[in-house]
């Protein structure tokens, strides 16, 4: 996770692909944020919502909102907004994962429905034995044990559906909604 730096403290930030020599497949941009002499490294993640809009929250300019308060690229996979009537939008967020989490939250102080769109991690609690595997591989801290009683806690808002920690499981206790 990266979170040494404050929203408005952020001074610069470039966008690039990296290419996993591996797998020859494009992997996720790479966010570089200058912040006090230093040029520091965060990954971009991304997700997907559905939007719905009240009447009085469709004026919102909620792309340029989310660019400029959240530094998050918002791509507009589907819109449906009219004037005076409750709109609906599926987005493409792409930005640091704290400015996610602030950007939805927001988002749904603004009485913006916000809700994950697709695929979504499922924990299977009964077969979960809270052996922590999955937390070693999750790159968000979506997946953490409690530090008091062991257990998995699962912050689903934290998520990127990302897999990493279905094929860490050894009881096979997470899956994906499809
Ligand atoms: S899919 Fe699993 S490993 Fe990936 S972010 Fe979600 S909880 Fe973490
Ligand atoms: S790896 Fe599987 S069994 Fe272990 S804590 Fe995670 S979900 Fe539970």
């Amino acid at each position: 996770m990266f979170s040494t730096y404050s929203q408005s403290a952020v001074l610069i930030s470039v966008r690039f692909l990296v290419l996993d020599f591996a797998t020859g497949k494009i992997q996720n941009d790479v966010l570089l944020i200058y912040q006090g002499g230093n040029l520091q490294k965060a990954p971009i993640m991304k997700k997907r919502v559905n939007l719905t809009f009240p009447k009085r929250a469709i004026s919102i300019p909620i792309t340029y909102r989310l660019a400029k308060d959240f530094n998050i690229a918002a791509n507009i996979i589907r819109a449906q907004v009219a004037p005076n009537k409750v709109g609906k939008m599926v987005l493409e967020l792409s930005g640091d994962i704290d400015q996610l989490e602030e950007a939805m939250d927001w988002m749904r102080s603004q009485d913006i429905e916000v809700s994950l769109h697709g695929r979504e991690i499922v924990i299977n609690d009964t077969a979960c034995v809270d052996c922590g595997l999955c937390t070693g591989v999750c790159p968000t801290e979506a997946l953490t044990l409690d530090p008091k009683t062991f257990q998995l806690n699962f912050l689903r808002s934290r998520c990127v559906v990302c897999e990493q920690c279905i094929t860490a499981c050894p009881v096979n206790a997470i899956s994906i909604n499809l």
